[in-house]
């Protein structure tokens, strides 16, 4: 098996009737990046940059941040990275930042761009790391987190302040500069034409918004596979977000963990959330799983049962067999 993903790592991505599939790895510290080179991904979908933050005794300074931004861009030789801003709070701890001591639900509570929005110190250092590392190339943003529309104009206020101040300084900026979202909570279900409008581009981040959908405690084992991702009610969100950026023509990614999945990852596609983003060990298996794959026939095959009263193990197995029957 490890053989054959090896031989597919240069095969273009592409499903059996000619569709394809972008596959991307996600990333967070430096010892990932020889990574992008084996796994053979298009690119880096998500680059978690509070990990650097996670294994540090203390805030990594201005200058550290900035190498490791020009280290990413420079393993990824052009194809294309996108860093996600701080996501700090609920399962993401900082050892030395006791961002709120008695939160009794860390995962609904003060993090990610509320915390950056609070503490704009925080962002700003780390925007001005981001365009100076990116000096010359594109610069691919993305903000966690996002609950509310206006969150993106401040973040994007900032931004701009930061490209400003740079330039009046005679710094090198970004070539371009794309300001994402990503779409994890679930209230953004409710303006996704605003979203979509507002943006450069969109992520799923699915392991949150699945935690956050069915009310279950991502890191809860009690909880976690409780509820199936598979399941209609999940996958018509998913499709309503899909028909969303179509319709405003908004790149849209997929960066959570089923993305890595290969059943998850053909219901995606079928779904036309057609970029996704995953481990580097996931892009093997996946890809085999795509090549195979007739999308118009997956498609098909599950277009009724998500509309019908079918359950999320009805919709795996029929992902199962039609995967068998073809592999
Ligand atoms: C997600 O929530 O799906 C995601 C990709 O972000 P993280 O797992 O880092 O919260
Ligand atoms: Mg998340």
């Amino acid at each position: 098996r490890q053989e054959e993903y090896r031989t597919l790592r240069d095969r273009p991505s592409v499903t059996a009737d000619g569709h394809p599939v972008s596959l991307l790895m996600n990333a967070g510290l430096l010892v990932d990046l020889p990574q992008v080179d084996q796994s053979g991904a298009a690119g880096i979908g998500l680059f978690r940059t509070e990990l650097q933050f996670m294994i540090a005794a203390t805030f990594p300074r201005a200058e550290a941040q900035e190498r490791l931004y020009r280290s990413v861009l420079d393993a990824a030789a052009g194809r294309p990275v996108t860093f996600r801003t701080l996501d700090i709070g609920g399962d993401k701890v900082l050892p030395y930042f006791r961002n709120a001591p008695d939160e009794e639900n860390p995962a609904l509570g003060w993090r990610a761009m509320r915390l950056a929005l609070d503490r704009p110190g925080l962002l700003r250092t780390q925007v001005r790391a981001l365009l100076k590392a990116a000096s010359g190339r594109e610069l691919r943003l993305m903000l966690p987190m996002v609950t509310e529309l206006h969150e993106i104009d401040q973040a994007r206020a900032l931004i701009m302040r930061e490209v400003k101040h740079l330039s009046r300084f005679g710094h090198g900026l970004p070539l371009t500069l794309r300001i994402g979202a990503m779409l994890e909570v679930p209230s953004l279900l409710f303006d996704l034409d605003g979203l979509m409008e507002k943006v450069d581009f969109v992520s799923i981040g699915s392991n949150d918004l699945f935690q956050f959908m069915y009310a279950a405690d991502r890191g809860n084992s009690r909880v976690a596979d409780r509820f199936e991702t598979l399941s209609p009610t999940f996958l018509r969100a998913l499709k309503s977000i899909a028909d969303a950026a179509a319709r405003h023509e908004t790149p849209l990614t997929l960066c959570g963990e089923i993305a890595g999945r290969p059943l998850e990852a053909l219901a995606l596609a079928a779904l036309g959330i057609t970029t996704l983003s995953m481990s580097p060990a996931a892009i093997g298996p996946v890809k085999a799983a795509i090549l195979k794959t007739d999308m118009a026939a997956l498609r098909a095959a599950i277009a009724d049962p998500l509309e019908n009263g079918s359950t999320g193990a009805d919709i795996r197995n029929i992902i199962r067999e039609y995967a068998e029957a073809h592999a």
